[in-house]
Formats: structure tokens, sequence, C-alpha cells
């Protein structure tokens, strides 16, 4: 469950465009952007969706938040930015490992499709 192309980016077995890791997360640029800044927020912890999580990853959920405050900042898109989770099939979702897209650079429609 916990062997997705994502574990093995966070565990250094294959490699990627690292911007920040710390103890409870790794931010990496998504290999197929869709906006001129594009980045993954993913926690070590291998959940594999939202509907996933307990109360007890609140925290994790409330640093990874930090942590994407912050490098949207670095990465210059602070004005504006939009932040996805793809929890789901049905909803997107291809690598079974929880992930909060980041996206900025350019304007975003709504609805999203
Ligand atoms: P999702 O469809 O929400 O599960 O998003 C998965 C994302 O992971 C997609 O935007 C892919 O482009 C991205 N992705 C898949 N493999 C890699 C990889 N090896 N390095 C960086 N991004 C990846």
């Amino acid at each position: 469950m916990s062997d997705t192309i994502f574990s093995r980016i966070i565990s250094k077995e294959i490699p990627a465009d690292i911007i920040h890791e710390d103890e409870f997360c790794v931010a990496f640029r998504d290999a197929n952007p869709q906006a001129p800044v594009h980045f993954l927020v993913v926690p070590r912890k291998p959940v594999p969706r939202l509907q996933d999580l307990t109360p007890e990853d609140a925290p994790l959920i409330g640093h990874i938040h930090m942590v994407i405050v912050k490098l949207a900042q670095q990465e210059e898109i602070a004005g504006a930015y939009r932040v996805v989770v793809n929890s789901g099939a049905e909803a997107g979702q291809s690598v079974f490992h929880l992930h909060f897209h980041v996206l900025g650079g350019r304007p975003f429609a709504w609805p999203p499709g």
C-alpha cells in the first residue's frame, strides 16, 4: 500500500527536484507541470488518500499547510496560487500517497472540471 512512486522519491530511491524536506514532509516539482510553478507537498507518512487521515494526523496536515505558505513565498507565487488534493480515482488521483498540488504563475478558472 505504501510502495508508490512517491515513497521511492521520499526514500531517495528515485530522483526528483526536491525543493523542501523536513521531518514530516517532502516537496518536489511535479514532473508534468500544469502551471509555471507546480510542486507537490507529500507527507513522509504513507497515507493513501485524504479519506484515510485520522484525528492524530491533524498536526501533520497543519504543518504541511504552513510549508505550503512558506514555499509559495520562496517560489514567488504568494500573491495567488491554487492548492489541490485529488482524493480518490474518480477525483483524478493517480498516485495513492497523499499529496498537495501547489500551482501558480498563471490565472486559474473555476469550476476546475
Ligand atoms: P494525482 O493525479 O493528483 O495523483 O497527481 C499525481 C502527480 O504526480 C501528477 O501531477 C504527476 O505529474 C506527478 N508525478 C508522477 N510521477 C512523478 C515523479 N516521478 N516526479 C514528480 N512528479 C510526478
